[in-house]
Parts: structure tokens; sequence; C-alpha cells
């Protein structure tokens, strides 16, 4: 069994995957080919925004995000510490300072009560300006922006949504990448919507944000001139052969995939939901399953049944296994484990599944009666 299994979704879909890869090569346009801004075209009709700009991949659309507001040394970029690390590394890699909250248990999302405690203490310390939020859409199911963005507009911060594993989420029908100033996604293989390698993109509404995202991820040359560059950049951008491979699955994402996913994920919740706590999607929130996670009693129930999946021959994984406030590159910013009681709990806690849209009743009821 696969933990997401790429290859019997490559089986689905390999004639139309081939031709698009082939069509590609005769053409011989491997950067910036037609493909790339067809494919930026379906995905802002998706997705609700008005522009997308594809970049190599999720982690350079967080920075460019970033870049485009002129974030930097002083500032202060909120994200979750129950994430993966790029969420947090965008903003530290600009010399921003990524300040962390704790999560909400049921949804493992930024929990908004302490993002707005952490927002007032970095105003009480007086020393770093609040300039952005990025909060995560975890495991596929959008953020609490009902709550979120009434915060970021009291205390005048930018919100940048963390997509990546997002794509095909919703909240009451609005979806995920639309929600906040400028959103992004990624491209990674195993994500909700993949490619055959590293891709990203970045969204927004804005006129000019688009601009500025379309220069900086080419070296921040100048819109007219290729070689008067306007400011300094970064060499980012999505392969042609790349948007062919996801122009044939996004077109099977909307078809079947996203509504094959939640069947998967429904089954497991109806037959798990006595033995473990199942994952919570809030009322009028869609997931797009890009993890099915549950949550044991403790560390040692946890453990023992991934041991069991694993005598089995089922794969599970844990994400994730600490917080970011444990990762040694943040170390040095000593923050307590006490201001992340949520994070630090499901750390030992959780256990997630094989989940995909071609996983069959049998495997999802072989992993049940195994737990
Ligand atoms: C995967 C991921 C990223 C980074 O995307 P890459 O394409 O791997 O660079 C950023 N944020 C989250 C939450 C992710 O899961």
């Amino acid at each position: 069994m696969q933990f997401r299994d790429l290859k019997a979704q490559y089986a689905a879909l390999k004639p139309e995957i081939d031709a698009g890869i082939r069509e590609v090569i005769e053409s011989s346009a491997f950067i910036l080919g037609k493909p790339v801004t067809e494919l930026e075209e379906r995905l802002a009709a998706f997705t609700g925004r008005k522009h997308c700009i594809s970049c190599g991949n999720g982690t350079d659309a967080l920075q460019l995000a970033l870049m485009a507001w002129e974030t930097g040394p002083g500032d202060a970029v909120f994200t979750s510490d129950f994430t993966y690390f790029a969420s947090a590394g965008c903003a530290a890699v600009l010399k921003a300072v990524p300040v962390l909250t704790d999560i909400d248990p049921q949804t493992f999302n930024m929990d908004p009560d302490s993002l707005e405690w952490q927002i007032q203490r970095v105003l009480k310390e007086g020393r770093l300006k609040p300039k952005a939020v990025i909060p995560v859409d975890l495991f596929g199911q959008p953020a609490d922006y009902d709550r979120i963005l009434p915060i970021a507009e009291k205390y005048g911060l930018k919100v940048l949504e963390d997509g990546a594993q997002g794509f095909g989420g919703a909240i009451r029908g609005r979806r995920a990448c639309s929600f906040g100033d400028m959103s992004i996604t990624s491209f990674f293989p195993a994500k909700p919507l993949g490619c055959y390698g590293d891709g990203g993109a970045i969204f927004t509404d804005s006129d000019e944000e688009d601009a500025r995202l379309r220069s900086l991820r080419a070296q921040g040359k100048s819109p007219t001139d290729k070689y008067d560059n306007r400011e300094i950049g970064i060499n980012s951008r999505l392969d042609t052969l790349q948007a062919a491979v996801l122009l044939v699955k996004l077109r099977a994402f909307e078809a079947y995939e996203l509504e094959k996913v939640n069947q998967a994920a429904a089954r497991y919740t109806e037959r798990l939901a006595d033995r473990v706590q199942t994952p919570t999607v809030l009322p009028g929130f869609l997931s797009s399953w890009a993890q099915y996670t549950v949550v044991f009693p403790d560390r040692e129930a946890r453990d023992d049944a991934r041991e069991r999946l694993k005598a089995a021959g089922i794969p599970s994984m844990v994400y994730y296994p600490r917080g970011l406030h444990q990762q040694e590159a943040f170390r040095s910013m000593q923050l307590p484990d006490e201001w992340y009681p949520n994070t630090v709990a499901m750390t030992g806690r959780v256990l997630s599944l094989p989940m995909h849209p071609y996983l069959t009743e049998e495997d999802a009821d072989r992993v049940c009666s195994l737990l």
C-alpha cells in the first residue's frame, strides 16, 4: 500500500500526461512556454483570484510574497508552530523574525487567541514591527480566516495564506488560495495538486503585486527591458514540462479527485471515530486532505499503532514530530514550550494515514481494522 499513490494516478492519466510532455519537448519552449500561461489562468479561475504567478516551488512562493511586501530586518512575521519549516523559514531567510503561535488541537491550525497574544507580546516588547501573518491551511483544511482576518486588520498586518497543503479546500464555497492579501501553494509531488518535480504559485488580486512578483521571480528585471534590473530578485520559474503535467492533473482534480479523496476520508472517519480522535472539519469548511491525521490518547498508543501498521506493510507518517520552536535552527530564539502546549501535545500523539484519491475501500478497511 502507498502512502500517496502517484503510480495509480499516473496509470489513470497516462495518455494525456505523456502527450502533454511530448508536446513540450517537441516545441522546445522549456521555460515560460504557453502551458505555463494557460496554467496560471486556469489556477486563477479555479481559486477565484485575479492573478496567479507560478514559480519554482512553494518555499520560493512564500519568500517572493514577503519580498513583494519588503519584509526584512525588524519585522515580525507570525505563523503557526505546527507546520512545515518553510512557513517560518521564509521570514528568517529575509532576516525578519518568525513569531510562532500555538494551534487549535481539533483542527491543528493556528489558534487565533495565541496569535493575538503573540502580537500583543511583540508590541509590548517594542523591538519588532508586526508586519504579516502566515496562516497555514494544514493537512488540507483552510485556517480559521473568519477569526484571523479581523485580528490582522486590527493590528495592521498583511495576510499571506500558506496554502501549500490547502489547495482545493474551501470555506462556504470560497476556495483556498483566495484568503487574505496573497496566497501561495506548492506543487511538490505529494501535495493535493502535485507535479513531477518542484513547482509553486502565488495568488493575488492586486495588479501592482502581480507585476512586482513577475519581476521578482526573474531577478528583479524591468517589465520592458530584460537586461535592466530594477531591484534584487531571485530566479524562480515553473518549468513548462511541469505546467503541462499540472494542466492534466488539475482537470482530474476538478473532475473527480477532490470528491474521491473526501469519500476516502469519510470512510476512515466512519470506521475510526469510536477508536481514535478523527480529524475535525469545521462547519462550512471543506478539506482537500493533504493528510488524514488521527490523534491517539498518548505517545505509547500512537507508536504501537504505527508499529502494527508497519508490520502489515502499511506506511504511516508523523506530521509533525516536533514544533518549529523545538527545531535546532530556531533554538537561539529560546521559545518556551509553555507557549505551545497544544503543539507539544500533538507532536507525541498524531499519526497520518495513507490518503489519496485512489485509495480503495479495501485498503482503507485494512488500515482501520489494524487500528
Ligand atoms: C510543502 C510545504 C511548503 C513548501 O513547499 P515546497 O514546494 O516544498 O517548497 C510550505 N508550506 C507548507 C505548509 C508545506 O506543506
